[in-house]
């Protein structure tokens, strides 16, 4: 994961090793390089800064540069820091007796595949999923979901072309009181880009149904792109919390450790695989660890 953003903080530590003291300069040196990577990795400008800052202020505190070992003094507060931009402590959504729970995100960032996921993940833990394909406007969209849920053993109830919120929450409170369903997840239509119809279709959806939690999928490898989408979905339907997807890939770093700082808003999970398994709790500290080697 990052491995490029990774390969280039690790550089930037390693030139301080074996050093004994270092002055001065060799600290804004490697905090210029670390500022670098991080910038190259598309990591917002202001959390960059923040992160270079929190990094040199750690150090000094830790009386870097009269240490004998620079490089892990460093290390550590470059740990520090990447675990804070992450998140911090890690966090999950608010499960109750009942849970309703949106899925929301553009088009192609992996939001039905994730709301398969998460009705996996919570199955293994006992909760009695219901997934609902809720495109009002795409039958490809729900059949898509209809298969992922035959797959995992979910049942998915499907909305008609053009049904009302109203009727669907009908629909859906009956289902899930038919089966003692009690995790909801309602799969929301997507579209390639924000557009206005679409926010005022999921607005209404959202007044209609009353969601405990509004997730919001990202797909990590848009970076800085995917926080402009999430400032958009929170104004208008207000985001509880982010699902990062495709960390798999080749993304580059900069929404992950931007994600917290930009929205304001945990990161609960994250995507690993295209595989209903590919579903991983979002770890911080883990992430700096495997970040940091
Ligand atoms: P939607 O249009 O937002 O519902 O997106 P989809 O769920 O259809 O996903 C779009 C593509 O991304 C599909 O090919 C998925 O298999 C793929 N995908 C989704 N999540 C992940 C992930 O975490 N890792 C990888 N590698 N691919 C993913």
């Amino acid at each position: 994961m990052f491995a490029k953003l990774a390969g280039r903080l690790q550089e930037a530590i390693d030139r301080l090793r074996g050093r004994g003291r270092i002055t001065e300069e060799d600290l804004k040196a490697t905090l210029r390089e670390i500022r670098r990577a991080l910038m190259d990795a598309d990591v917002n400008l202001e959390v960059a800064r923040a992160f270079v800052e929190s990094v040199r202020e750690k150090a000094l505190g830790q009386k870097v540069l009269e240490s004998l070992t620079p490089a892990e003094v460093v290390l550590a507060t470059v740990y520090e820091a990447l675990e804070e931009a992450l998140g911090g402590e890690p966090r999950f959504p608010t499960l109750k007796n009942q849970n309703l729970w949106f899925l929301v995100g553009l088009q192609g960032s992996g939001k039905t595949t994730t709301a398969a996921k998460l009705a996996l993940f919570y199955k293994g833990k006992g909760r009695r999923p219901l997934l609902v394909a809720a495109d009002t406007q795409r039958p490809a969209a729900r059949e898509q979901l209809r298969i992922l849920g035959e797959k995992i053993g979910v049942p998915v109830l499907e909305v008609q072309d053009g049904e009302s919120p109203e009727s669907i929450r009908r629909r859906v409170e009956e289902r899930a009181r038919q089966e003692v369903r009690d995790l909801i997840l309602v799969d929301t239509a997507g579209r390639l880009q924000i557009d206005e119809p679409l926010m005022a279709e999921l607005a209404r959806l959202k007044e209609a149904m009353n969601p405990d939690e509004v997730l919001l999928v990202l797909d990590a490898m848009t970076g800085q792109e995917a926080l402009s989408v999430a400032k958009a979905f929170d104004e208008r339907v207000g985001v509880t919390g982010l699902i990062l997807t495709k960390l798999d890939g080749d993304a580059r770093g900069g929404a992950a450790l931007s994600a917290r700082h930009v929205t304001g808003k945990p990161i609960y999970f994250a995507g690993v695989s295209e595989r209903p398994e590919g579903l991983e709790p979002f770890y911080p500290d883990r992430l700096a660890s495997r970040i940091l080697g």
